[in-house]
Formats: structure tokens, sequence, C-alpha cells
């Protein structure tokens, strides 16, 4: 892959954000008001509203944008929560990235990609406790090439197992060049996610000192380069501590607009994980712009009245406290049970610690993080059917068809959990659960849809697997 950054400009005006940043200091409440009212009535919000409610510091207005928040999580996609796993494949990398454990200088880690019969076992480690949705994560490295990825990542559709098999597998990977996108979209993937980690391009430059990834208008333009080989479910993120989090807020918005006027798509998903700490990596365990938990709490909620219709996903990373306050406020996308060791899952060892990434905040299982959401009200959803049945832009369906929340993604959530409980979960979590679906079926509105979702779960209890809308 030759990396060219020829005729390439950047989206992100450095300079406009900061402007906005200051300018839109200390807005009046009726503004903060206003601002949430159109994110309430489903627009995406411009930069400098966006900039507003950042800029907020009054506790009362903070209060205003979390309840807005929350309100627009409610009303427009209900109490669902999916859920993945991240399934690292290898940590070779050829980057220098300060923060990431992986990096090529970090003398401590220790190498490792799984052999096909390890994919396999992994894959199967986590179809056992009762995934259906994989994220694949990858180092940047040639041995990491297209036809690499797509090889992996059907190898995993391919291993079909008593107790099921993944439905669905999304990447987090180096960016590639159009035809190797191409490649990796044959096998059937379902979100590309690629990671700005800071949108300062000053800053990208010093903490991305070599390789590939050194350059800021490569990994900008990866997206751009995913859609023009047909990939159009795409997550972006910034990695939070590298940078002013509202900088990096801003620098998310933009890139949306990019994508939006670009291809006339948003991004699926959006991503804002705050760096943890990493085995042999200094920098990790002191991030030069460390976002406490009370701006994290800020940070989310503007996000997700910035652009309603995209997905939001709150990782392990953090913490279960904040994991379980956050929820709140729009999230729509968690992992759980996750292990972030290369072959972790199949066979955990001593030096697990130093095949990993970063240190996970949360290291519950998949049943006890089940477990938990039931009993908060949460529908734990493995759902993949719009993928599956080509309803591609499933979440931005969710939030402009009206009625589609009803029509696809509850009863499909219900009928997901259920699958969950009668194959995988402990007594506890099948007895609170069965309560959740029991209630949950009950409030259905539509009399036949209500009458269908109870008789397909009768069928599921009959041994039926794998129903959906
Ligand atoms: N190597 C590919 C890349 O850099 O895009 C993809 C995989 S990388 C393993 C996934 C993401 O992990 C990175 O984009 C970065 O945001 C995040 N990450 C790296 N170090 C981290 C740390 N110490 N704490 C939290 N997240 C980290
Ligand atoms: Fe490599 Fe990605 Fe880690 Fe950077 S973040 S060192 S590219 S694995």
């Amino acid at each position: 892959m030759k990396i060219s950054t020829e005729g390439l400009k950047s989206f992100i005006p450095t300079n406009t954000i900061n402007e906005l940043i200051e300018s839109q200091a200390h807005a009046p409440e009726s503004r903060v008001r206003d601002i949430i009212a159109k994110s309430l009535d489903k627009q995406r919000l411009e930069p400098d509203e966006t900039a507003s409610l950042l800029s907020v510091s009054d506790p009362e207005l903070k209060q205003l944008i979390l309840q807005g928040a929350h309100e627009l999580k409610e009303r427009i996609y209900g109490n669902r929560i999916v859920l993945f796993a991240p399934l690292y494949v290898g940590n070779e990398c050829v980057n220098d990235c300060v923060y990431c454990g992986f990096r090529i200088s970090n003398k401590e880690c220790v190498r490792s990609t799984l052999s096909h019969e390890q994919l396999i076992e992994e894959t199967k480690s986590l179809v056992e406790t009762g995934h259906k949705r994989l994220i694949m994560v990858y180092g940047e490295h040639p041995i990491y090439s297209p036809e690499y990825i797509a090889e992996t990542v059907q190898t995993v559709y391919d291993t079909k197992y008593s107790k099921g098999e993944i439905r669905r597998v999304n990447i987090n990977a180096a960016p590639l060049d159009v035809e190797g996108f191409r490649t990796v979209k044959s096998v059937g993937i379902g979100t590309y996610q690629i990671f700005q980690e800071t949108y300062h391009e000053e800053t990208y430059a010093r903490l991305h000192p070599r390789g590939p990834k050194s350059s800021f208008l490569w990994r900008l333009d990866g997206l751009d380069r995913a859609m023009k080989a047909g990939i159009d479910d795409l997550g972006i993120g910034a990695l939070m501590g590298l940078y002013d989090w509202k900088f990096e807020v801003m620098g998310l918005l933009y890139h949306t607009i990019h994508l939006e006027q670009t291809f006339g798509v948003g991004p699926h998903t959006i991503s804002f994980p705050r760096i943890e700490p990493a085995n042999g990596t200094d920098f990790a365990n002191h991030p030069p712009h460390r976002v406490s938990d009370e701006d994290f709490k800020h940070m989310v909620a503007v996000i997700r009245l910035s652009v309603p219709y995209t997905g939001m996903i709150l990782t392990a990373r953090e913490p279960i406290a904040i994991r379980d306050e956050v929820m709140r406020y729009g999230i729509s996308q968690i992992d759980a049970g996750s292990s972030i060791g290369v072959g972790d899952y199949s066979s955990k060892d001593e030096e697990s610690k130093k095949k990993s990434q970063f240190v996970l905040g949360d290291t519950r299982s998949l049943d006890d993080v089940i477990y938990e959401l039931a009993k908060s009200g949460y529908i734990p959803s493995f759902c993949t059917s719009c993928y599956r049945a080509g309803r591609t832009g499933e979440h931005f369906m969710e939030f402009a068809v009206p009625g589609f929340v009803k029509r696809f993604c509850t009863p499909n959530a219900l009928l997901t959990f259920a699958e969950y409980l009668y194959d995988f979960s402990s007594p506890r979590t099948l007895a609170v659960g069965m309560e959740l679906i029991e209630s949950e079926t009950a409030r259905i509105e539509d009399d036949n849809m209500r009458q269908s979702v109870r008789d397909k779960l009768a069928s599921m209890k009959a041994g039926q697997r794998d129903l959906y809308y």
C-alpha cells in the first residue's frame, strides 16, 4: 500500500474551532434551551451550537444538558443496549503512538498474532459465553494486509458451533487504500472504525512520530476512502486525554459534517475512549489532558445532542460506576466480558498483561453485565438483523423512520435477549431477564406486533433460534 496525501486537505478548521469555543462561552439559558430543543427536534447541531453547549459551566445549565441528552435517548432509542466484544487478532505494530502499549518502541510488549487455530478457539470462547457481535482489532503491520484481515473475518464467520455463531464482525484497524477497503468489504463486515485520536494536527504530529500513522491527512481521509470503496457503515472516534476534550468534540462534529456533505451519510457510530494506563507506557499513566469524570459526563451528553442520529459506544475502558451513569445520556452500545490481550479468551497466561494494549476498567463477565443491565431496566440486545437483512444505515433509520424502533429494534432486542437467556445465562440472570422480557412485551402497543413477538418467543422456548424481524 502506498501512502499518498497528494491533493488532500484537512477539513478540520483549527482556528475556527478555537474561536468558536472562546466566543460561544457563557451562553444564556435561553440559548442553551433553544439548542437542546433543536436537537430534540432531531436536527444535527451546527458547530457554534455545539461550542455553546461545550462551554457551559453553570451547574444548572449543565444539568439541563444532561436532562436533554437523557430525554433524547429515551424518546428516540428507548432502553435497549447493544452488546459486543473486542477480539484482538495481533499486536505487531510499526507505529509509535506514544500512548499505546503496542507501539513499536515498547520493549515490554510481548508480540503475538493469533494462528488460524487460535482464532477459531478465541471465536468459540466468545460464542460459548453468548456473544454474537465482535469488533476485530489489529495493530498496524504489513502482515495485517487487507487480504489477511478479510481472511480472519471470514474465519470468524465460518466458525459455527453447537451454541451458535458470530453474526456480525466490525473492524478496528489501520486505514487502508480504496482497493484494500474493497477487499475487506467483500467478506461482509459491519462497521469499519478508525479513530483520529486527536483532531489537533500539531498534537497529532508530536504523538505519532513514526510509521504510516504519522500522517494526519492519510488518517483523516481514511473513512473517505472507505466510503469510496462502498463501506458506508463507519465509526469515528477521538482518544480523550491527548488534547483539550472540547476541541476533540468539535473535531468529531466537523468530521461528521464532512462525511454528510461529501457522501450524504454521517458516521454510524462515535467513540470517545479515555486513555487508560498501559504496560510499559508512561505517557498513558499521565495523559496531558486527562478528562475528569464530571467533564466526561458533560461531553457524552453534548455529543448525544450534537449528532442525534448516531450510535454512541462506551467501552470497558471505563469503570463500572461511570458506565452505569453515562449510559443514561445516550450510549447505544457497550462491550462486555472483554479481554484485550491477544489470545486471552481461550488461554489467559501470566504474559497476558504484556500482550494487552491497555488496562480495562470494567472486567465483569458478560453474564454479570447483562444481569445488572436487566435489573436496571435496560434490554440487552444482540441484534444483527438490519445488517443481515440488508437494511444498512440502521442507526440512521432508527432515528429517522417513524416507528422503526417499535417495528424492528425492540422486538429484535427481546428475541436476541431471550436467545441469550435460554442458551447461556446464569439462573439469576434468567429470572430477572424473563421478567423484563415479559413486562417489555406487554408494553408493545401494537396488538399484532405484541402477539407476533409472543409467538416467536414461544417458538424459541420450543428450541428455535435466530428469529428476527
Ligand atoms: N492499530 C489501529 C489504529 O491505531 O487505528 C487499530 C487498533 S488500536 C489497537 C485501537 C484504538 O485503541 C486506537 O485507535 C486508540 O484510540 C486506542 N488506544 C490506544 N492506546 C490506548 C490507551 N492507552 N488507552 C485507551 N485507548 C487506547
Ligand atoms: Fe499501533 Fe494502533 Fe497502538 Fe498506534 S494505536 S501503536 S497504530 S496498535
